[in-house]
């Protein structure tokens, strides 16, 4: 089954039938788990497991379903089905647990999810990326928020429900505002302290209670940087699982170029050409005897800031 692309962003284009509709159903799960066909992908620390040669391609270390309890029989969540129909799943294998002391400690290794994700096909690292955003949540959810009793993991991991006051738990999104302020064929970068040394991305920001997409968006344009948008158009979104964060790309034209920087936030703001901007994606564009450098493809930023130089 083909699915279209609707994001150019890593960690999106999930490529599962996540068939939702099953993870209440106890009975089919438990012929899933025994379907000869099934799989489980190991997280270790939060770091997926990968087979392959270390400089060649790569891919999920898709383990049977058998060797769960030889993982430290951690919990599992249900991933979804693949194209053929074959359930998937991600164990979270205990942080104690000695990995390489264990079976698999020959067949790959467990790497950084971002280093993984410079490597990995756009399924397979998307499908990690679920398993971490939940995993993260469940690491970070063991108590009921409603009455501060013990939650269980149910529904194959995609709800944690209170054995006390029965409060129901769903695993959290939370949205932040990432945008490229543009005025006059030029757009604004800003860079804070820890950045690497030349490198300016999109400003972002968590969006707050009672405020829309566009609000959030304005509020921190002028917060950060003193700028005021007037209008704010949608480009894209990223599932970000640091540890549980949607990322919603924008561009916003703004009524001035005249910035005044909160220092707390921002060290520096820019303005760039498109092909300034170009410059800055392609790795590096010559400013005052530096080098000024855009964020990589894994980052919304970077394919925000290419489709407004491109266009
Ligand atoms: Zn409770």
């Amino acid at each position: 089954m083909s699915r279209p692309v609707f994001s150019p962003n890593v960690f999106a284009n999930y490529p599962l039938d996540k068939a939702g509709h099953r993870r209440r159903d106890a009975a089919w799960l438990e012929n899933a788990a025994a379907d000869p066909r099934a799989m489980l992908a190991p997280l270790w620390r939060m770091q997926p497991f990968l087979m392959g040669a270390p400089r060649g391609p790569r891919e999920i270390g898709w383990l049977g379903m058998h060797t769960r309890g030889a993982l430290g029989n951690g919990p599992l969540v249900f991933l979804g089905e693949d194209d053929a129909g074959a359930p998937l799943f991600a164990l979270q294998i205990p942080d104690r647990f000695d990995v390489a002391d264990s079976p698999i400690a020959d067949l790959g290794s467990f790497e950084d999810m971002r280093a993984a994700a410079a490597q990995l096909p756009a399924g397979d690292i998307a499908m990690l990326g679920c398993a971490k955003a939940l995993f993260e949540w469940h690491a970070r959810h063991g108590y009921c928020a409603n009455c501060g009793e013990k939650t269980a993991l149910v529904d194959a991991g995609w709800k944690r429900q209170c054995a006390s006051c029965n409060a129901e738990h769903f695993p959290r999104v939370d949205p932040v505002v990432i945008m490229l302020a543009v005025h006059n064929d030029r757009c604004c970068m800003g860079r804070q302290k820890q950045f690497p040394p030349g490198m300016y991305s999109a400003l972002a920001g968590f969006v707050e209670p009672g405020e829309s997409l566009e609000e959030a968006c304005a509020r921190e344009l002028f917060e950060e940087v003193g700028l005021r948008a007037t209008s704010v158009r949608y480009h894209s979104s990223q599932p970000w699982p640091f540890p549980s964060s949607m990322m919603i790309g924008l561009i916003a034209e703004v009524d001035g170029d005249q910035v005044t920087l909160d220092k707390d936030e921002i060290d520096a703001a820019i303005w760039l050409t498109k092909e300034e901007a170009r410059q800055a994606l392609a790795g590096g564009l010559s400013r005052d005897g530096g080098r000024i450098w855009a964020p990589p493809p894994i980052a919304i930023a970077h394919h925000l800031v290419k489709a407004w130089a491109e266009s």
